[in-house]
């Protein structure tokens, strides 16, 4: 498997595209901005983006979309609970003073445990609410891809429409700290960790889990 992180939009989000050297099939998690790299490295494996998949739809991690899908035809997925987030985008671009954006054309919704497969890679969902209603974590192999539900040292702030801290701080301990294998952690924002670390020094969960 190729993984590469690409960082790109207005808030500096993590795209991770995965590709599958077998089938030469390709997904994306999260398309905040920019697609101008994730096409490069497509053409230079010559791979075909089979789908787009988003851990929330905040719009500093779908304002790609629809350029992404345009360029490459690529399928879009979300959990169903964020589609309110991606009806109110031209909301979400005013609230931060961006220009207005056409909306990211969802073509599927995404449901806690689901398996997907590209090519021989498989992508396991997890549903994590609480930084969004629709919020999800996609577990590849060792690797947590953790959107803005956890970061390194940090967890997703919950004063954003549909947030809501009870929800998050449940899905940090008892979806992703309930994970076996220290997993490598990459996350919405920032740099990787992994769950071993966050499991001792995150200080929102670190000393006292609450299980
Ligand atoms: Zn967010």
């Amino acid at each position: 498997m190729i993984f590469k992180n690409f960082i790109a939009g207005p808030f500096q989000a993590n795209n991770y595209l995965l590709i599958d050297e077998t089938t030469q099939k390709a997904v994306l998690i999260d398309c905040s901005g920019e697609v101008g790299d994730v096409i490069e490295t497509l053409k230079e494996h010559n791979a075909s983006l089979e789908k787009i998949l988003l851990t929330h739809a905040h719009i500093d991690h779908i304002a790609g979309c629809y350029d992404l899908k345009e360029q490459t035809g690529a399928k879009i997925f979300v959990n169903e609970e964020d589609m309110f987030l991606i009806k109110n985008t031209q909301k979400q671009l005013q609230m931060f003073g961006l220009p207005p954006e056409k909306e990211a054309p969802v073509d599927g919704f995404i449901k806690d445990g689901e398996t997907i497969h590209i090519g021989e890679i498989k992508i396991k969902a997890i549903h994590t609410p609480g930084h969004t209603k629709g919020g999800m974590c996609y577990l590849v192999e060792d690797k947590l891809f953790s959107g803005d539900t956890l970061f390194l040292g940090s967890v997703g702030r919950t004063d954003l429409p549909g947030g809501d801290y009870n929800e998050l701080e449940n899905s940090i301990s008892n979806k992703i700290f309930t994970l076996e294998g220290d997993l490598d952690i990459y996350s919405g924002h920032g740099p990787k960790t992994t769950l071993e670390y966050e499991k001792k020094n995150n200080p929102f969960f670190g000393q006292n889990p609450i299980a």
